[in-house]
């Protein structure tokens, strides 16, 4: 096991990233990462953390935080490293012996050559996450295989930035924690659809309202069948899926400028959209696996808020939540060959990665962000979660994860 502590430095809105380039059989060659460097004997990380900050920058620090801890595993090596930040420190930048360093403002720092896991952990960063460990794994090509990552004090159910900043919003997306069911399905299983007792879904639906703020009374579940069919909902439509009987069938997006109605739909690795127009105060949620994905789920949504609630896209807040990772989902050359036919090139270059056996890596997540842009969303009002459910499925119901047996998670959206 190697121990090694990585530091970024901040100030005026840009960190401090060091470009690898002067040292030879270097693993991190030409990328771009923060300073840091391995513990030696006797070492404990903060005493690591300042002397590697002093040697490759002249930097001292007077103040730092301890922000993850990262597991990398690559071919028979693990590597943890602890992962900190400071804005306070002193003295004299100096030209470093192992690359170059370069203050870089942080919207720029996503578009460097930069190992992927890295960018999920700068982001987490950034938005000053609560402590987290993270796994990530590589391949001899150093690509990513896997990304699993725990949060200080686990939450029963997760909520997206973009959409807590508006107050007349609620939104959230259950995990595993908190229910009533067991064994595969254990513990809060949101699915009926999975052979688990239907009272103790309905059970777990009371205690997530509970935890949202929203009585099963007041939800409304889609009926999904991997269609790319969407309907509006309204007030007739309360309790249905969860506590009485539908109205409607094969319907895997639903949307709404009803207050009071909480629209749900259910995902074990199948992408959650969520979508707000903050301007006409209404709100879809769309449930887009890969057949949903490759017939454009996304579109259908966002032409139907056009055409009810007269929903500009350009105004739309949209979020992409806990779903599968390109690592994780691999599919024939059949799916990928419909793909193929709906995507152009360089976007079929972006979601589709062959493989050696014959088969493909989708990346939906990837696709569903490409939908969303091209219906006119700006990309910068789209948050993607960097939660891949297969990678975490201790904590998240996965298809892929549990070989299918496995329960399901609910996405909530309410105007309130
Ligand atoms: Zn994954």
């Amino acid at each position: 096991m190697i121990n090694t502590v990585l530091c970024y430095l901040e100030k005026d809105g840009k960190n401090l990233m060091l470009h690898r380039t002067k040292k030879e059989g270097d693993i991190n060659r030409d990328k771009w990462i923060g300073v840091g460097g391995k513990l030696e004997e006797g070492e404990s990380p903060e005493d690591c953390l300042l002397r590697e900050v002093y040697e490759e920058t002249g930097y001292q620090l007077l103040n730092w935080s301890f922000r993850a801890l990262i597991t990398f595993v690559y071919g028979d090596i693990t590597e943890q490293m602890y992962l900190f930040s400071s804005s306070e420190f002193t003295g004299t930048e100096k030209v470093c012996d192992e690359g170059d360093l370069e203050w870089i403002p942080k919207e720029d720092i996503l578009n460097l050559p930069l190992w992927e896991g890295d960018r999920i952990f700068l982001r987490r960063l950034w938005e000053n996450s609560p402590f987290f460990t993270l796994t990530l794994h590589y391949d001899r090509d150093g690509r990513l295989t896997k990304r699993a990552i725990h949060e200080e004090n686990g939450r029963d159910y997760l909520t997206f930035k973009k959409l807590n900043a508006l107050p007349w919003l609620m939104n959230a997306f259950s995990t595993r924690r908190g229910g009533v069911s067991e064994g595969r399905y254990a513990s809060m299983n949101l699915s009926f659809s999975v052979g688990d007792d239907p009272a103790r879904v309905v059970t777990n639906y009371r205690l997530m309202g509970e935890k949202i703020g929203v009585s099963a009374e007041d939800m409304v579940l889609a009926h999904q069948t991997h269609t790319t069919n969407v309907m509006p909902v309204g007030n007739e439509h309360r309790g249905m899926g969860i506590v009485k009987e539908r109205s409607f069938s094969d319907i895997d997006g639903i949307m709404t400028d009803t207050k009071g109605l909480c629209l749900v739909t259910s995902h074990a690795d199948c992408v959650p959209l969520y979508f707000v127009d903050p301007v006409n105060h209404a709100i879809a949620l769309a449930h887009s696996g890969w057949k949903g994905t490759a017939g454009n789920i996304c579109k259908n949504t966002v032409d139907g808020m056009r055409l009810s609630y007269n929903t500009d896209p350009k105004e739309l807040i949209a979020v992409i939540g806990p779903a599968i990772g390109v690592e994780c989902y691999e599919v024939g050359p059949d799916v990928a060959g419909i793909f193929r036919s709906k995507y152009n090139m360089p976007e079929c270059e972006a979601i589709l990665r062959p493989k050696d056996n014959g088969k493909f890596d989708l990346d939906l997540i990837r696709a569903n962000l490409i939908n969303m842009v091209n219906c006119g969303i700006l990309p910068e009002n789209i948050e993607v979660s960097d939660i891949c459910t297969c990678c975490c499925h201790d904590w998240m119901h996965s298809h892929r994860g549990s070989g299918g047996k496995r329960g399901g998670m609910a996405a909530f959206l309410m105007i309130r």
